[in-house]
């Protein structure tokens, strides 16, 4: 099975190739915010080889700089939607804005990050798990697992 997503305008458009919707997590980290433009992102890791872009897509490099790790983005040049992202602390895996699914009405985040830097209105239920800042890998995977 898979799943299609893309950019804004459409230029760029990819497949997911996976048999469900990816568990997806919100990061409230303020770096997040100011790169959404809004008050959380969300992601979900998925394997590199089950992600095919067109090749219309611009590749970027963050440079490293004060606070800020260099990372490779993936995304569209003529809107400037970001799509996906390398992680370097997560080889062979992909960290896809989970927004740019053509079904991601049907995302819930399973999981909240950085929540200390959170917006202070948004209400987050019990049951779903969160984390104050990053969690250990293992609390990461554990989380997700549900
Ligand atoms: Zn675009
Ligand atoms: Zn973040």
């Amino acid at each position: 099975m898979s799943f299609e997503g893309g950019c804004r305008c459409g230029a760029v458009r990819y497949e997911l190739a996976v048999d469900d919707l990816p568990l997806t997590y919100a990061c409230h980290c303020v770096d997040c915010q100011t790169w959404s433009g809004s008050a959380f992102a969300l992601h979900a890791i998925v394997a590199e080889d089950a992600l095919t872009i067109s090749d219309s897509a611009h590749a970027f490099r963050l440079p490293e700089g004060q606070e800020v790790m260099s990372s490779d983005h993936i995304g569209c040049a003529a809107c400037l939607t970001r799509i996906a992202n390398r992680n370097p602390a997560l080889p062979s895996l992909l960290v896809l804005r989970v927004g740019t699914l053509d079904r991601s009405s049907e995302v819930a985040p399973a999981m909240h990050i950085w929540i200390r830097q959170k917006q202070p209105w948004l209400t987050i239920g019990n049951d779903t798990p969160s984390f104050e800042v990053s969690p250990t890998p293992q609390e990461f995977a554990a989380a997700l697992a549900g």
